[in-house]
């Protein structure tokens, strides 16, 4: 692909010279690309980092087709950047694009047009434990039009910004309600794809469940509210016994998280079994009880591993017996390592990004 890279502006920042706010500081530059009908993708280019401008017809505004990915870029022992199974982030970009009616790109454009932002920022990549660079890429529909159709036109972007680590004082548990009011996804619907009207529908409830005291929702199955799909934005995982670990099965509602895999392939090397199943909300609450479930905790990019300290479901704290457990301290550190590259990887799931000027 070729990237036209125009100059920084005259508001561009000195890189990590102030505080940076997860989700609120921003590198200096973005990647964008255009879709068009006659076109195809185009007009690649990295700019500064700006505002956006559209009519207020647009269809993104209205009907929702939108799809993001987050992925991270870690600082290396030797001052060389790693990215993680970026591969992976770039097919879900693009399964989760079919989902919407909206356009593929290339895979291998993405991936460069993230090495290169990434490259042109390194400096913005932190030196700190448990810190890192979050990459953002976004996809919108542009077309100027109420008419319910998939867009004729979309912006395609990138974003970064440094992330501070996700627990500052150790592995911190959350609580977890658990509803049965509301759903997230159902199969059929758009669960498996990263769109934002996933994130919406959840709002309503983990907000009303946050002065309960709890800081993520637990979804169960759309159908029957029966089964454990997802805790939050993380896929979810219970310790049986200290030795194995089963998550729910994919279904067509449950995001196909990366970390979700890394942990399934991982653990088997750490001497845990690792299984996907069907789980019944009943079953797990009856043996986190009876503490045949010792450990629980979500996976995802941001946290990694968050383990999980109650279930609060009909009025009653179902208590887990360790948060934070053995398990989810091995996992934690033994995928941070490989991320940060402090130790080898053996499944080839880092991608390593050279540092000008760093020998
Ligand atoms: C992104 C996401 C996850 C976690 O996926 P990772 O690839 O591990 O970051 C899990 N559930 C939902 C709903 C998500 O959006």
């Amino acid at each position: 692909m070729n990237i036209t890279i125009e100059p920084l502006g005259p508001n561009a920042r000195a890189p990590l010279a102030e505080k940076f706010v997860f989700g609120k500081t921003f590198t200096n530059r973005m990647f964008m690309q255009h879709w068009s009908e006659e076109r195809g993708w185009h007009d690649a280019r990295i700019v500064p980092y700006q505002s956006l401008c559209f009519d207020p017809a647009t269809a993104v505004l209205h009907y929702g087709q939108e799809i993001f990915e987050g992925t991270k870029a870690y600082r290396r022992p030797d001052g060389h950047i790693n990215l993680f199974r970026p591969w992976e982030n770039t097919a879900r970009f693009n399964r989760s694009a079919e989902r919407m009616a909206m356009q593929k790109v290339d895979p291998e454009a993405h991936l460069e047009a993230i090495i290169t932002l990434v490259r042109l920022e390194h400096e913005w990549v932190p030196y700190g434990e448990g810190e890192s660079l979050y990459i953002r890429p976004t996809m919108i529909a542009t077309e100027v039009s109420l008419g319910v159709h998939a867009s004729r036109s979309y912006l395609h972007y990138i974003i970064t910004g440094p992330a501070g680590p996700y627990f500052s004082a150790g592995l911190k548990p959350i609580s977890v309600f658990v509803t049965d009011r509301y759903v997230r996804a159902v199969r059929g619907g758009t669960g498996a794809a990263k769109t934002g009207g996933n994130y919406a529908a959840s709002l309503l409830e983990s907000e009303r469940v946050k002065p309960l005291g709890y800081q993520q929702v637990l979804w169960l199955d759309a159908i029957e509210r029966k089964y454990v799909e997802e805790v939050g934005a993380m896929n979810i995982a219970f310790v049986y016994g200290g030795k194995h670990i089963v998550t729910p099965e994919l279904s067509g509602s449950i995001l196909e998280g990366v970390t979700r895999d890394s942990v399934l392939k991982l653990a088997p090397d750490l001497g845990y079994t690792a299984s996907e199943a069907r789980l019944a909300l009943d079953d797990v609450l009856r043996d986190i009880e009876s503490g045949e479930i010792t450990e629980v905790f979500g996976t995802g990019t941001a946290a990694v591993i968050a383990p999980v300290d109650k279930l609060g479901y009909c009025g009653k704290d179902y208590v887990v017996r360790f948060a934070p457990g053995p398990v989810a301290a091995h996992l934690y550190k033994a995928l941070t390592d490989i991320q940060y590259g402090r130790a080898p990887d053996p499944y080839g799931w880092t991608y390593k990004i050279e540092v000008p000027g760093v020998s």
